[in-house]
């Protein structure tokens, strides 16, 4: 079941589960949507008192929570970290243009966030692409796949047969922070673990990561806030 809650101003989901033994809370880092998990044998309004007792807890989860930023007209979005304001621009050939300050888009009101989204697979595919075939080629190794993809957990990731990963979104982070992730996992091909030898690689292939690194602790929650999909708001 799914109710709003009038202590927490968010929507709450109570899930029944089967092998569940106890109850156990979540917040969702990017909604603030709260999920409560109980065993088939709990009531429902055990889980609300259970929900209330954890007050604390779960406001202290919400503070953590980023406003999402719905993509639409106006919306500045960074692209290599620097701004780009969306707007929408009759264009004759091409169905985007982007330009120092402005990321231009030939498409209806309604299209802006997906064809900012569709904009910004594009745009890494061209961009981090060439950085992982030229330094694969560079330490030797072959690649299978290249994928671009929007995980939530981790920016990239290399499997042992060679298939590499990475987050499209990290095309909005500054030109550094997204050659760190692409030397990263084209350092697994060579390194499937994270020991010294791995990271020597690594830092010869891009020598201040550890600069990167920190920015993405810092920051990389940032490019996550940005929603590409008509809100919830707007739909009605
Ligand atoms: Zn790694």
């Amino acid at each position: 079941m799914v109710f709003f809650s009038k202590d927490f101003h968010k929507l709450v989901t109570i899930k029944q589960r089967k092998g569940a033994r106890r109850l156990t809370l979540r917040v969702c880092q990017l909604t603030g949507h709260i999920t409560l998990t109980i065993p088939l044998r709990a009531s429902i309004s055990y889980a609300k008192d259970f929900l209330l007792e954890n007050a604390d807890w779960v406001n202290a989860q919400l503070k953590q929570v980023i406003p999402s930023n719905y993509v639409s007209i106006g919306t500045k979005i960074p692209i290599g970290w620097v701004e780009r304001e969306i707007i929408i621009q009759k264009l004759s050939q091409r169905r985007h243009n982007l330009e120092p300050t402005t990321l231009q888009l030939d498409c209806n009101v309604v299209e802006v966030g997906s064809a900012t989204k569709n904009f910004l697979v594009d745009h890494a595919t061209k961009v981090l692409t060439p950085i992982i075939e030229e330094n694969a080629e560079h330490i030797k190794r072959k690649i299978k796949s290249i994928r671009f993809k929007d995980t939530k957990s981790r920016w990239g990731s290399c499997s042992s047969k060679g298939s590499l990963m990475v987050n499209w979104r990290l095309i909005m982070a500054p030109p550094s922070v997204y050659r760190y992730v692409a030397i990263h996992e084209v350092s697994h091909l060579k390194y499937m673990n994270h020991g010294a030898d791995f990271w020597r690689l690594v830092e010869s292939l891009h020598p201040h990561y550890r600069e990167d690194q920190f920015w993405l602790k810092d920051n990389g929650r940032k490019l996550k806030t940005f929603r590409f999909e008509i809100s919830n708001a707007a739909k009605t």
